[in-house]
């Protein structure tokens, strides 16, 4: 658990899961073992476990409190849902909603949810398992879905045999557009003055960034722009779940760009230890400053 200020804003992590997960070329296919063996000073043990060479990693949700508005982005994994094929994921039975009591945050309290994307480790919490039908976790909430990357997933449902995520655009997303409380959003979405929309689209169709910005200073929520902080020194790096590869490269850095230009704190969803920092150039790529947790 981390939090972060900016401005008059408050930022929690708030984790579904965490420890080691991909084998590293696995995660990475174009990856030079090189790069890592260069940054193994940081990147151990909190981000490569060298002797497995597998990524630590996280999964978790960014908790914002700007006092008028709570807003969730991205929900993990969720529990009791079906992901067979994913044995670590399958009826999990994780303590999240402990968690996000433990910031002070009850599911009622949330006004917003925003899913950067909806693939299956973004949108789990969006619903719990009541009377074996999937209801919103968080009643009070309007959930953000990019037009562009609901349009997508709905489509690719359609098609004969279809499981979408492993089965979570039926049990995770479709829900909340049955009960009414998902709003598509455009770049243009009428949020709030202070919080923005935009895609950079490569790893799904639709990816959005969500950027903040109180008294001057910024933060920008990325999703899954990035898996894993060498991608910051290594942009050009795509992972083996990217849509589009050259197209999430090219996202990525642009994405890195913008957060040196602006100062801007960078929230990744999996990052490990704070699991965010701030950008600087480096070597014609980027390093990262992190954030203490
Ligand atoms: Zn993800």
């Amino acid at each position: 658990m981390s939090v972060q200020r900016v401005g008059d804003i408050t930022i929690d992590k708030v984790v579904d899961l965490a420890g080691m997960g991909f084998v590293t070329k696995q995660l990475l296919p174009d990856l030079e073992p090189d790069v890592l063996e260069a940054n193994a000073d940081w990147l151990c043990p909190d981000h490569w476990n060298r002797e497995k060479n597998r990524f630590n990693m996280s999964i978790h949700s960014w908790v914002v409190r700007n006092g008028r508005q709570t807003i969730l982005i991205d929900t993990c994994l969720g529990n009791d849902k079906e992901r067979p094929d994913r044995p670590f994921w399958h009826r999990r039975q994780g303590d999240f909603l402990q968690q996000l009591r433990a910031v002070g945050v009850q599911p009622e309290d949330v006004t917003h949810v925003c899913c950067t994307h909806l693939h299956v480790d973004h949108v789990g919490w969006n619903t719990q398992l009541k009377d074996g039908r999937w209801v919103p976790t968080f009643p009070n909430a309007k959930y953000l879905f990019g037009r562009t990357e609901y349009a997508h997933w709905a489509e690719e449902q359609k098609k004969p045999g279809a499981n979408v995520g492993d089965g979570a655009f039926l049990d995770s997303v479709v829900p909340i557009v049955d009960a009414g409380l998902a709003v598509m959003v455009d770049k243009d979405y009428d949020f709030d003055r202070a919080i923005t929309l935009e895609e950079f689209p490569g790893h799904t169709p639709g990816s959005l960034v969500i950027g903040l910005q109180s008294k001057g200073e910024e933060a920008h929520f990325i999703g899954d722009i990035m898996h894993h902080p060498i991608q910051v020194y290594r942009p050009g790096w795509s992972s083996q779940f990217c849509w589009d590869p050259k197209m999430s490269a090219s996202s990525r850095r642009r994405v890195l760009e913008l957060c040196v230009e602006r100062k801007s704190l960078l929230l990744p969803a999996h990052f490990g230890a704070s699991g965010c920092g701030h950008i600087h150039p480096h070597q014609g790529n980027f390093r990262i400053d992190w954030a203490k947790g």
